[in-house]
C-alpha cells in the first residue's frame, strides 16, 4: 500500500443555479491577461449540450484520455512515435472556433457618438485581431437550451437514449435541462501529464495538484490533446500551456478555491482524499461498468487503524489525517456513494465527483391548478432526464449505479417530507429508506452536508507544508498583469 493524498471536491448538482459565478472569479483572479482571454479554467455548462469547447467529450475526434489496448493501458492520442510526427501539426486540437474568438466592446462609442435619434451601441471588437466581429459562439452559447434543436441535440451522452426519449427530452412542455460547472479534475492518472513530450506538466506530490512547469513548457500542446476534458489552455500571447492550479496560492493560507469561496448555489465541498497508487493502474484498467467501483475501492478509509498507520509511515503528519477524516468528499463518495466522476471512461481517475441533479419534480395543470398531488416525488421510470443520459456521463454507461444513486436521494426527500410537512405517511418514507438500503441516520447526515452545513464543514481545507517552498518567500502577484499571478519569473516565447 502507498498511501498519498489529494485536494479532491464534490460539487452537488442539484444546487447549482447556473450563475456563473465561480467562472468569473475564476477568470478575475488567474486569466484576465493577455493570451488567455477565450481561457475558462472553470466553466459552467447546460446539459445537454455540446459543452466547451464544442463537442469537447467526443474522444473520436479528439482522442483524449487512455483506452484499453489488448489489456494494456494506453494513450488514446498516440504513442510517442506517433507525437513525433505530429509535433509540428497536431489534427486532435480544438481549434479558436470549437471555443469561441474571445471579443470586447468599442465601449467609447457610447461617450463619443453624437448627438442622434438612435441609441449608440458599442460595437464588438474580437480581442485577437482588435477588428469589428460578428458574435458567433461562446463559452455559453448553448446556456439554458438556447438553440437546444442545434447544440442539446448534437450531445454525445445522448447516444443510446431512444428516439420517444429524445423528443420527449426537447418537447416545450417537459423541456428538461440541468448545469455541469467543470475545471480540471486534478486526475490521479492524469493524461495531460502522460502525452507531454517535454514533462512540464507535472502532479505535486504533497496533495495531487496537478500543475504546468511554464519553464519547462515547449509549446507542443499535447498536453491539450491529452486531456480528454480539455482542461489545458494554450496562451497565444506567451506560447505556453495553462490550466486550473486549484488555486493553490490560496489553499497554502487556508483559504477555499476562488470558484468555491464564492459559489452563490453552496454546491462545492473540499477535502483531502487518501489513495492508494499502487493500484492506480489495476483500477484504471478495469472494464468500463467497474470503473466507478474501482476507482472508489483505492480510496482508502482515513478511519481505518492499518490505513492510519501506514499514512504516518508514510510521512503524512496527524494534522492531515485529522483533514482527511473530517473531509466532506469521503463522505460523499465513498460513505454514500452519492458522487460519482466525469466520464470515468476515459480512465484518467478524476478526482472532481459530482452528484447527479435528481430535477424538480413535474406536475400537470388542472383546472388552471398546479396539481402535483398525484405523484409528487415522480418514479425513476418517469424521471425527467434518462438514466441512461446520466449513466453516460457519470458511471461509462451502467444504469445501475445511477439508479442506486437516484433511490438515495429520492429517499432522502421523502423521508424530510415526511418528517417536516407530513402529507407522506411514515411507513412511505420507511419503504423509500430501505429500498435505497438506507438509514434514517445517514439521511440525517447527507441532508445536514447538504442543506445546513456552514463554510468550515464545506471546505476542510488541509494544512499544507509549503513553509519551505521558494514560491512562498517570493512576490507572486508580481507578474499579474504580463505571466500571471502566481509565476515568479516572466516566461519566454519559444523553445
Ligand atoms: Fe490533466 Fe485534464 Fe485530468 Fe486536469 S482534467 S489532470 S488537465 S487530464
Ligand atoms: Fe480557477 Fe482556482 Fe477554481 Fe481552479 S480552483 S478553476 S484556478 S478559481
Ligand atoms: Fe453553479 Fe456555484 Fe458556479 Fe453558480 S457559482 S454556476 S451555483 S457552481
Amino acid at each position: 500500500m502507498d498511501i498519498r493524498c489529494q485536494v479532491s471536491m464534490v460539487f452537488h448538482l442539484d444546487k447549482c443555479i447556473g450563475c456563473h459565478t465561480c467562472s468569473l472569479a475564476c477568470k478575475n483572479l488567474w486569466t484576465s491577461r493577455p493570451g488567455a482571454e477565450y481561457m475558462w479554467w472553470n466553466n459552467v455548462e447546460t446539459k445537454p449540450g455540446v459543452g466547451y469547447p464544442a463537442l469537447y467529450e467526443d474522444q473520436e475526434q479528439y482522442q483524449g484520455g487512455w483506452e484499453l489496448d489488448n489489456g494494456e493501458l494506453k494513450l488514446k492520442l498516440n504513442t510517442r512515435a506517433g507525437e513525433l510526427v505530429n509535433l509540428f501539426h497536431n489534427p486532435r486540437l480544438p481549434s479558436l472556433d470549437d471555443y469561441y474568438e474571445p471579443w470586447t466592446y468599442r465601449y467609447s462609442n457610447l461617450i463619443d457618438a453624437p448627438a442622434q435619434d438612435d441609441q449608440p451601441v458599442a460595437t464588438p471588437l474580437s480581442q485577437v485581431t482588435g477588428e469589428e466581429i460578428d458574435i458567433e459562439a461562446g463559452p455559453n452559447w448553448d446556456d439554458d437550451l438556447g438553440g437546444s434543436p442545434i447544440y442539446a441535440a448534437n450531445d454525445p451522452n445522448l447516444a443510446g437514449v431512444g428516439e420517444e426519449e429524445r423528443a420527449q427530452l426537447f418537447e416545450a412542455q417537459r423541456l428538461v435541462y440541468f448545469y455541469l460547472p467543470r475545471m480540471c479534475n486534478h486526475c490521479i492518472n492524469p493524461s495531460c501529464v502522460a502525452a507531454c513530450p517535454a514533462a512540464a506538466i507535472y502532479k505535486r506530490g504533497e496533495d495531487g495538484i496537478v500543475l504546468v512547469s511554464n519553464q519547462k513548457c515547449m509549446a507542443w500542446r499535447m498536453c491539450i490533446s491529452g486531456c480528454p476534458y480539455k482542461k489545458v489552455y494554450f496562451n497565444w500571447a506567451t506560447g505556453k500551456a495553462e490550466k486550473c492550479i486549484l488555486c493553490y496560492p490560496r489553499l497554502e493560507t487556508q483559504q477555499a478555491p476562488a470558484c468555491m469561496h464564492s459559489c452563490v448555489g453552496r454546491i462545492r465541498y473540499l477535502g483531502m482524499l487518501f489513495y492508494d497508487a499502487d493500484r492506480i493502474e489495476d483500477a484504471a484498467k478495469h472494464p468500463d461498468h467497474e470503473l466507478v467501483e474501482a476507482q472508489r475501492d483505492i480510496i482508502l478509509d482515513p478511519f481505518d487503524p492499518a490505513v492510519i498507520r501506514k499514512a504516518r509511515a508514510s510521512g503524512i503528519d496527524d494534522k492531515t489525517i485529522e483533514s482527511a477524516q473530517k473531509s466532506p468528499v469521503f463522505k460523499y463518495v465513498k460513505r454514500w456513494k452519492l458522487a460519482l466522476p466525469l466520464h470515468p471512461e476515459f480512465r484518467t481517475l478524476p478526482m472532481l465527483f459530482y452528484v447527479p441533479p435528481l430535477l424538480p419534480v413535474t406536475a400537470s395543470m388542472n383546472d388552471g391548478l398546479y396539481d402535483n398531488s398525484t405523484d409528487f416525488f415522480s418514479s425513476l421510470e418517469s424521471a425527467r432526464l434518462p438514466i441512461r443520459y446520466m449513466a453516460n456521463l457519470f458511471t461509462a454507461g451502467d444504469e445501475s449505479q445511477i439508479v442506486a444513486v437516484y433511490r438515495k436521494l429520492m429517499a432522502g426527500r421523502i423521508y424530510k417530507r415526511a418528517q417536516t410537512v407530513g402529507d407522506i405517511t411514515a411507513e412511505r418514507a420507511r419503504q423509500a429508506v430501505a429500498e435505497a438500503l438506507t438509514t434514517p441516520e445517514e439521511i440525517e447526515e447527507i441532508y445536514y452536508l447538504t442543506s445546513i452545513a456552514g463554510f468550515d464543514e464545506r471546505f476542510v481545507i488541509p494544512p499544507f507544508s509549503r513553509e519551505a517552498a521558494i514560491e512562498l518567500v517570493a512576490i507572486t502577484q508580481a507578474r499579474q498583469e504580463g505571466g500571471g499571478m502566481g509565476f515568479v519569473r516572466e516566461p519566454h516565447r519559444g523553445l
